[in-house]
């Protein structure tokens, strides 16, 4: 049972969560740590990822020969830090009337890809509800690609384009609770941009065609004209890429068959059972070989590049203890009709639904080291296990605009904790989640601004995990943190969510008011500080907790490793009976991140 007191108040009715003014911060301090990992690590990494992404033009951690940061390695035009959302910004962040006034049912995303020409054409149809009677609506494509037409049945849209928005109008007014379907016929050549490439037309090491999507930050619209936001998803979609014969697509969701188009391609026919993210529609064509497992009656499936076959066969029988351990903390795979894959890439990975890419040389660790650093990440390859965790966390839940990503990567990285503690046991979880705290940078808090597509900073892996492995602490009982994960993520699976849902739901499962420390973690720079004055000679210790937030109250073991003692420290100073000599008295810090700060 959690203990509380006259500090920790049962949970009021209204846990509507926070409204306070939200500080800014804008893309810059972490714009590459937007795509689902990896910047920094790769920034840090001294070892090239492949000679694909060399000749792609990224900068490598080989060719930059120093390790950097992954704010040294971002330069473009923004300094780290806040700086105002700018018109664009707005108009891909903010969910405008004319994105709040419809409903996402279907895509059916139907392109041909031409690798010679480094070329794309063909046809999103969009099917949408109205949610309003209104002539407008918002699709998004960046400016790079042309758009060729838009119909409506046989009827011609006229569209005006502003930055990435693509507004459409129609002659008539789409009344309210109907759907309605659209075909948006664009084409051109992607500019390949970001860490991951975004739209890449490559090579592999042999010289065939490698061609990718990895567009997180960027979002969807760089590749293909679709409702470029967070908040909406369809319900199920299709995914059709032409391509030469002789290469392979792999795209999310079910493999549907192979058509011959003739005068040397073939169409690959994907179908997503589920909704999808933007982010995660992704093609990857190459010279794929192909190889099958179950795990139970859920098909896996694993392409990969002929020389990397035997690697693969070995490296990727992960998968199955990785889905077997989060089945155990969250229940069933969220995409079962659509199977799970592993797809191999040249960058070192990222989370798209049921297609889960992947570049971590077939070796355990993240990109040859061990990841946090105390001899636990190398005995797991980290890109299957964080990767693949975003399947529950990320692709099922999904955050609802690209401020909460943490709800993304600080769940994601805690889950990498809970892959640990099953295998290995909590001992090792707790040691592993410590060996974080090194890449923790305090600087900005975790939430950015919200509607203004603001890019979260990097602690929203690190800190988030760590506060996360916090919440365990306070709830002080294990089977009942089991059951909170487990019926927090049974309760949101399959929707978009903010920050304020997540605060709501733990307050009222563990009927607490955790608000403040919710937003202590996620809302402010600095972690709580425990303030203590010890007092010998009168046996005594008074403490109290520094923090933003105001009713911050958090309890928190203290004394020595061999007997801990809960208080209930608020901010106020209160003091309690103590033997132990000011040097002794410790505060249990591998299981709450807070600083001590003992006088
Ligand atoms: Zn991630």
């Amino acid at each position: 049972m959690l203990r509380t007191d006259h500090s920790l108040k049962f949970l009021p009715s209204d846990t509507s969560g926070n409204r306070r003014p939200l500080e800014r911060f804008r893309r810059g301090a972490a714009a590459l740590l937007l795509v689902c990992f990896a910047a920094s690590a790769l920034a840090r990494s001294t070892k090239s990822v492949s000679t694909l992404q060399q000749s792609s033009g990224s900068p490598t951690p080989q060719q930059s020969g120093t390790p950097t940061t992954a704010a040294q390695q971002q330069a473009p035009t923004q300094p780290p830090g806040p700086h105002p959302p700018t018109e664009a910004d707005i108009l891909k962040g903010a969910y405008g009337p004319y994105r709040a006034n419809n409903h996402l049912l279907y895509y059916h995303l139907n392109i041909r890809v031409d690798p010679d020409k480094k070329f794309i054409s063909g046809v999103v149809t969009t099917r949408f509800k109205m949610l309003k009677d209104d002539n407008r609506i918002q699709l998004d494509l960046t400016e790079a690609l042309n758009v060729d037409k838009i119909l409506m049945g046989a009827a011609q849209l006229k569209y005006e384009r502003k930055f990435g928005a693509v507004f459409v109008d129609f002659p008539e007014t789409l009344k309210k609770g109907h759907a309605y379907t659209i075909d948006f016929y664009y084409s051109g050549t992607p500019v390949q941009s970001g860490r991951f490439g975004g739209f890449t037309f490559g090579k592999d090491p042999q010289g065939r065609p490698w061609i990718f999507t990895a567009c997180e930050g960027q979002g969807a619209s760089i590749w293909w004209p679709d409702k470029d936001q967070w908040r909406d998803e369809v319900e199920n979609m299709e995914i059709s890429i032409a391509i030469p014969n002789g290469l392979v697509d792999v795209s999310n969701g079910k493999f549907m068959g192979k058509t011959d188009l003739g005068e040397g391609y073939a169409r690959w026919d994907w179908l997503v059972h589920y909704p999808i993210n933007n982010y995660d529609v992704s093609l990857n064509v190459g010279n794929y070989v192909h190889f099958s497992d179950r795990l139970g009656s859920l098909p896996l499936d694993f392409y990969v590049l002929p020389e990397d076959l035997d690697k693969a066969k070995s490296q990727f029988a992960q998968a199955k203890g990785m889905l077997e351990a989060y089945q155990h903390y969250f229940g069933e795979y969220p995409f079962k009709k659509d199977g799970y894959k592993l797809v191999e890439v040249p960058y070192s990975g990222m989370e798209h639904q049921t297609a889960v890419t992947y570049g971590n040389r077939f070796e355990n660790g993240y990109l040859g080291r061990d990841w946090t650093g105390v001899g636990i990440s190398t005995k797991f390859d980290f890109i299957i296990i964080h990767e693949s965790g975003h399947e529950w966390f990320g692709n099922s839940i999904t955050a609802a605009d690209r401020s909460d990503m943490w709800i993304h990567e600080g769940w994601t990285t805690y889950l990498e904790s809970l892959y640990v503690e099953y295998r290995w046991g909590k001992e090792d979880a707790i040691k592993y989640l410590n060996g974080y705290k090194p890449k923790v940078q305090n600087l900005y808090p975790i939430i950015a601004e919200r509607g203004v597509n603001a890019n979260p900073p990097q602690d929203q892996y690190f800190k988030g995990a760590l506060f996360i492995n916090t919440l365990r602490s306070v709830a002080n009982d294990d089977a009942r943190w089991w059951k909170l994960l487990h019926d927090f993520y049974q309760h949101f699976k399959y929707k978009n969510i903010m920050t304020e849902d997540v605060v709501a739901y733990f307050n009222q499962q563990m009927r607490m008011d955790l608000t403040p420390i919710f937003n202590q973690y996620l809302r402010h720079t600095a972690i709580p500080a425990l303030e203590l004055k010890c007092d010998e000679a009168a046996s005594t210790v008074a403490y109290r907790w520094k923090v933003d937030e105001a009713g911050f109250a958090m309890p928190v073991r203290v004394g020595t490793k061999d007997n801990w003692q809960m208080i209930q420290a608020t901010t106020e100073w209160q003091t309690m009976k103590t033997s132990l000599k000011k040097d002794d008295f410790a505060v249990d810090t591998d299981h709450y991140y807070v600083n001590v700060e003992k006088e």
